[in-house]
């Protein structure tokens, strides 16, 4: 029996993960539980799956959620803030920990886990973006093990080596090939980019994600955090990590191999798959997934990004190849502009040019540890702001507090 904390339970990660594990009662229980602010939707699945303890980050909802398990007779433990979300990725209670938090937020949590010795599902990119090699350094020192549920990194895991170790030239990976859908503007012209509103930013034609992963892959931003993830998981330098639009989602991505091979995984655009395959991992299991028929799908088509349309793929290669704190920078600013692209306080062509300015203008610092990384974030996000003010926008964090994506 595999004892799961879940840590962002209430987004479209955490429901595809729940969905998973009520399949197969025999093989996972529910350890613990977390969202952000929503306690009735928390209450609600602690009803139906009875874990151990109950997160909510907001610290001024932890009196709701301690009566709202009590008024359900529910014996579940009920914690609250920030702190909280670290003590369930740690505690002993779990074996596994799915890290589904979005942004930044999910950081701490993601390396008490990995420094605990927890097989860590990643979801949370934003946290190996922000903190590439202190999370592996995090992982070498306890030993645990990291499964991608990255729809593109778990593919890529399904076709490397069983005992790939982080060395594509050892194992003889050429290249690494990421797949991106392209997104709901895939055939946009730039004029009408201009006038993209969240709504349709956030109607993904393939998945149904969160609203600030739908946005990153509306600007492609998503496949620039993907190149860098894929960096630190693969351990793969960006100029052998390529991306290729693929608008039908059914390849999730491809290695290449010196030989001229090339290997893909191929599936229906369903989360589920992902959160089976690593939640069994290295045992196969079914996911409520209908099988994906090739006759129906008939074709599969492959097309080179729009890199003009699009610069937020080219300021996440650019930020890899300077290295150090700009991948930081770079996730900061994105998240500050597409909170407040959210927030209508921001065009949508905004987005890249706010990530721009404040790579060119933060300095990113040496990031040799935890508080120098949220000291960078927090720099980052403050000159973000102002450059969305200058705009003619809101302040991301006056406008909503990031409340236009927290479920
Ligand atoms: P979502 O918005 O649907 O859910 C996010 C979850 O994080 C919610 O449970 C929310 O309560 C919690 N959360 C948000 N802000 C928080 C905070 N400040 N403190 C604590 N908890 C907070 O997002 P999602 O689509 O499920 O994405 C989650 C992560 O998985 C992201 O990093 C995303 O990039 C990644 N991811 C998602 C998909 C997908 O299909 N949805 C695919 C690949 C990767
Ligand atoms: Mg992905």
């Amino acid at each position: 029996m595999k004892r799961i904390a879940l840590l962002g339970a209430t987004g479209s990660i955490g429901a595809s993960a729940l969905d998973v594990i009520a399949r197969h009662p025999d093989r996972f229980a529910v350890q613990a539980l977390s969202a952000a602010s929503r306690v009735d939707a928390l209450v609600e699945l602690c009803q139906r799956f009875r874990p151990h303890y109950a997160v909510i980050a907001d610290g001024s909802r932890a009196g709701d959620l301690a009566d709202g398990l009590r008024r359900h007779g529910l014996p579940t433990e009920a914690l609250a803030g920030p702190e909280a979300l670290d003590f369930i990725a740690a505690e002993p209670g779990s074996d596994t920990v799915i890290a589904a938090i979005v942004g930044a937020a999910g950081l701490s949590s993601t390396l008490a886990a990995a420094e605990a010795g927890k097989t860590l599902l990643l979801a949370n990119k934003e946290a190996v973006v922000m903190a590439g090699p202190l999370l592996f350094a995090a992982l070498g020192r306890s030993g645990a093990r990291l499964l991608p549920i990255d729809s593109e990194h778990n593919a890529i895991f399904q076709c490397l080596p069983g005992d790939f170790r982080r060395d594509p030239d050892n194992a003889g990976v050429a290249r690494l090939l990421l797949t991106a859908s392209g997104g709901p503007f895939l055939d946009w012209p730039a004029e009408r980019l201009a006038r993209a509103t969240p709504e349709q930013a956030c109607a993904h034609p393939n998945w149904r994600m969160g609203r600030k992963i739908s946005v990153d892959s509306a600007t492609l931003m998503n496949k620039g955090l993907e190149v860098i993830e894929a960096h630190w998981l693969f351990g793969m330098p960006a100029g052998r990590i390529e991306v290729l639009v693929h608008p039908q989602s059914l390849v999730h991505s491809l290695v290449e191999y010196v030989d001229g091979s090339l290997l893909a995984q191929l599936g229906s655009p369903d989360m589920r798959t992902v959160l089976a395959h690593a939640l069994a991992w290295p045992e196969r299991i079914s996911a409520g997934v209908g099988r994906l028929d090739l006759l129906r799908a008939g074709r599969l088509d492959f097309l080179p990004p729009d890199r003009q349309r699009f610069p937020c793929l080219d300021l996440a290669y650019a930020a890899l190849h300077t290295g150090g704190g700009a991948p930081c920078i770079l996730n900061a600013a994105n998240e500050e502009a597409v909170a407040a692209f959210l927030a209508g306080g921001l065009p949508f062509p905004g987005i890249p040019a706010v990530v721009e300015a404040t790579l060119a203008a933060v300095d990113a610092g040496p990031i040799q540890d935890l508080p120098a990384i949220l000291d960078l974030d927090a720099r980052a996000r403050h000159f973000a702001g102002r450059e969305i003010q200058r705009r003619g926008g809101m302040s991301a964090t006056a406008a909503m507090d990031r409340t236009a994506w927290v479920k």
